[in-house]
């Protein structure tokens, strides 16, 4: 799967909409303190399921929405799309409908509302998100996003953390969520 657009709407210091494109030959993105370079990395691993407001470097989950600044309003949500190719990669978790090779996840924010998520048109749980992206050995856990602070998590990482980093980037880290399912059934 390779990531290939995403737009922030009212995400954290994004508030009009704004849409990149992340096409092969992109290495870096650069710009002043503040400007929003990690933003945009938590926009990544909050489309893609991430539950934790902490790790997003917010208290609660509504802080990922515009604040509002003294010459802004706040906003009442924040919606952010990825769009992805799968090259050739299945749609098993949501069924592969009419994929055309693609996939589209939005996630968006209603102030005091939660959150609720669409694949390629679809309403989806977030543990459908979540399946997606583990069987793409990816998402909002995946060893390839590294947050500031991370290096360290995963050298103080217990055995266990460890070998989930390890599933995680093995692409089987969807099967436990599996599993986990049929026992209940
Ligand atoms: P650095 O180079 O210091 O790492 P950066 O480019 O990574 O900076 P970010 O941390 O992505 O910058 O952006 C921080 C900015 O985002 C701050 O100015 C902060 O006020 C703003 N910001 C974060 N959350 C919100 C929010 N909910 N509403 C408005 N602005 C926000
Ligand atoms: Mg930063």
């Amino acid at each position: 799967m390779k990531i290939k657009r995403l737009r922030l709407t009212g995400f954290k210091s994004f508030v009009e909409p704004a849409e990149l494109r992340i096409e092969p030959g992109l290495t870096g993105v650069v710009g002043p303190n503040g400007c929003g370079k990690s933003n945009l990395l938590e926009a990544i691993r909050w489309v893609m399921g991430e539950s934790s407001p902490k790790s997003m470097r917010s208290g609660g989950m509504d802080d990922v929405i515009f604040a509002g600044t003294s010459s802004r309003p706040a906003r009442d949500f924040a919606e952010v799309a990825l769009v992805a190719d799968l090259e050739g990669a299945a749609l098993t978790s949501i069924g592969d409908g009419d994929s055309d090779g693609e996939l589209e996840v939005i996630r968006r924010i209603e102030r005091g509302q939660g959150s609720a998520y669409r694949a390629n048109g679809r309403d989806v749980r977030a543990k459908d998100i979540s399946l997606i992206f583990a069987d793409a050995a990816t998402g909002a856990h995946s060893p390839a996003l590294v947050s500031q602070g991370k290096i360290a998590a995963v050298i103080s990482a217990k055995p266990a953390e460890r070998r989930q980093m390890l599933e995680e980037a093995a692409g089987i880290a969807g099967l436990h969520v599996r599993r986990k399912d049929a026992e209940q059934k």
